[in-house]
């Protein structure tokens, strides 16, 4: 089965307006569209994704929002709507981010029904999983995220399923520079998607499952050659055109070998 890579990155509470579109321009600039052959995606903030969207027309980059709320409307002071991020020209969303689980408390159940409204308004999301430092040395790595994925999907259809994009990030592992090895997180990504296909079945083959944790241009080969690993979820070495550039070819090149 081939699954077409996906490379994504993750801006978090970086680049205001002016460096953002600058940002896009850049990288639109370094992709032939004739020529790439990954999925390309960048998450910047609500306040500038309607522009980013825009500077990335005519471009293989598509956008994703790192946040929702599940309400389709009404008294939720500082919530933003899928219909919402689908207006300002989103494709993705981010979901249930280590950052917004710890940082903001976000509970499973709570990252189940975004999953849910994101797909019911015709986004894509991409669910975030990862264990502790803690977790991970007392072996329960599989357990954990193997909770938080059953968790998630708990209402999900296998047709829906097809549209859903898992990110197995370590919490360990993002932004400190240390990065999970590859077969560290093969082993993580095989019992995600065989927990994928013991729900949905042959599905399961076709859902992408990204890496996410200190990825840079000098790691991305040797875990994007892992079976199971179909892309990558990337925080600092996102936010500089060379880099995310960087990783984008190496992904492409290494798929076009496979
Ligand atoms: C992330 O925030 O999702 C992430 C993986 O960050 P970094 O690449 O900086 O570790």
């Amino acid at each position: 089965m081939t699954r077409r890579p996906l490379i994504a990155g993750n801006w978090k509470l970086h680049k205001p307006l002016g460096e953002a579109v600058s940002f896009t321009q850049e990288l639109k600039s370094a992709l032939s569209p004739e020529e790439v052959v990954v999925d390309v995606v960048v998450g910047p903030t609500y306040p500038v994704l309607h522009a980013v969207s825009q500077a990335a027309e005519g471009s293989v980059i598509q956008v994703a929002a790192q946040n929702v709320n599940p309400n389709e409307s009404g008294a939720f002071t500082g919530e933003v709507s899928s219909a919402m991020l689908k207006e300002v020209g989103c494709s993705y969303v981010i979901i249930g981010h280590s950052e917004r689980r710890q940082i903001f408390g976000e509970t499973d159940a709570f990252i189940e029904e975004k999953l849910q409204a994101v797909l019911n308004a015709g986004l894509l999301p991409i669910l975030c999983l990862g264990e502790t430092l803690e977790e991970r040395e007392a072996g329960q790595t599989t357990a954990r995220v193997g909770d938080q994925l059953s968790a998630a999907l708990a209402n999900v259809s296998a047709e829906q399923a097809a549209n859903v994009t898992v990110a197995y990030e370590p919490i360990w592992a993002i932004g400190t520079g240390r990065t999970a090895s590859p077969e560290q997180a093969q082993e993580v990504h095989a019992h995600l998607r065989s927990q994928l296909a013991e729900r949905f079945g042959d599905v399961a083959n076709d859902m992408r499952i990204l890496y996410g944790g200190s990825v840079k241009p000098t790691n991305i080969e040797e875990l994007i050659q892992q079976p199971d690993i179909d892309g990558a979820l990337i925080g600092g070495a996102s936010l500089k055109v060379d880099s995310f550039t960087t990783i984008i070819q190496t992904a492409q090149r290494v798929f076009q070998q496979s």
